[in-house]
């Protein structure tokens, strides 16, 4: 039976911690603030940005939202994101997907400046975690980090299998992992043998958004079950991608959901804030030890 993750406490331990160092920054004279854009009128990213921004109150951090028209066109999009990043005030931007498709949202991250992608979704941040320098890292697979460290779950020479490539959790998923010298398998829909793969993880990070995609007979005894999907059901509960009730008898340690990672995303969100703030980036490489 396996060690259930509690993701909402590990992320609300960091909220508190954060929470200390922004007011004492508010000491000295230093008021955090947050820029959240959004194009358009979609439900979900309204719920999203909803609870961004309560995580900001919560925090200390000051948040502003722009709400942009879903007919804008991608040069008023640029100019706020332009404006934004040279506003000495803004520590963070984040532009909240999707946006209308007549938008290139590959180039509106593209501009958002790299000192305050706290996202991690500009090339510059997703480079240099490819190149294992520090970097803002996309807020949902470095939550996943979070909490197989909370727990001291030994990442080095374990075999990990991510299963999804988007570019906003497998793939930074699988060079988070591979960064802490664990052997990576990524796995997608042209995937063959699927099983194979699973049942010889030691972690296994399931982001697929598929509801009970994961189950207990498709992993080994003993490993490491964390769960990433969000799947909202007609009943509007939400389930995740693992069939939570299977995988936990095998596992070792499980996520649930909601619970698990979910509460871990907005609190690497508050994190990356600021660590923007305090001009922590540099250049140095993260050891890999
Ligand atoms: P995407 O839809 O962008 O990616 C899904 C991935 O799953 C794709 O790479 C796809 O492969 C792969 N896939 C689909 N079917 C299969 C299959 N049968 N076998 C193997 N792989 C398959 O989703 P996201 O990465 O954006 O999100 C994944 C889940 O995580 C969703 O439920 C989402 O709601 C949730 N999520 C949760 C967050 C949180 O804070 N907890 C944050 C972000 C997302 P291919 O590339 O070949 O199409």
């Amino acid at each position: 039976m396996a060690t259930i993750i509690n993701g909402k406490e590990v992320a609300q331990k960091i909220r508190n911690n954060l929470k200390e160092e922004v007011t004492e920054l508010k000491k000295n004279g230093k008021i955090l603030k947050f820029a959240v854009i959004m194009v358009g009128d979609n439900s979900a990213s309204k719920i999203y940005i909803k609870n961004k921004s309560k995580a900001c109150e919560e925090v200390g951090i000051d948040c502003e939202e722009y709400i942009l028209d879903s007919n804008i066109q991608m040069k008023e999009l640029l100019d706020l994101i332009n404006t934004l990043n040279e506003r000495e005030d803004i520590h963070g931007i984040l532009l909240q997907s999707p946006i209308p498709k007549h938008l290139d949202i590959d180039e509106a991250f593209r501009t958002i400046a790299p000192s305050k992608d706290v996202d991690g979704f500009n090339p510059v941040n997703v480079g240099k975690l490819c190149l294992g320098q520090d970097c803002f890292i996309a807020c949902t697979p470095s939550g996943v980090m979070k909490l197989l460290e909370e727990y001291n779950i030994e990442i080095e020479g374990k075999n990990a299998v991510v299963i999804g490539r988007s570019n906003i959790v497998g793939k930074p998923m699988l060079q988070c992992l591979l960064n802490k010298n664990a052997t990576v398998t990524i796995c997608h829909s042209k995937t063959k043998n699927l099983l194979d793969i699973t049942k010889n993880a030691d972690i296994i990070v399931a982001a697929v958004g598929k509801e009970k995609f994961l189950t207990g007979d498709m992993i080994k005894e003993g490993s490491v079950v964390i769960d990433v999907g969000i799947n909202r059901l007609q009943d509007g509960t939400i389930c995740g991608d693992v069939d939570f009730e299977s995988a936990k008898e095998k596992a070792s340690y499980i996520t649930p959901v909601p619970g698990g990672v979910g509460p871990m995303t907005v609190a690497m969100l508050m994190s990356n804030i600021v660590k923007a703030s305090n001009g922590r980036l540099s250049a140095k490489q993260v050891p890999s030890e």
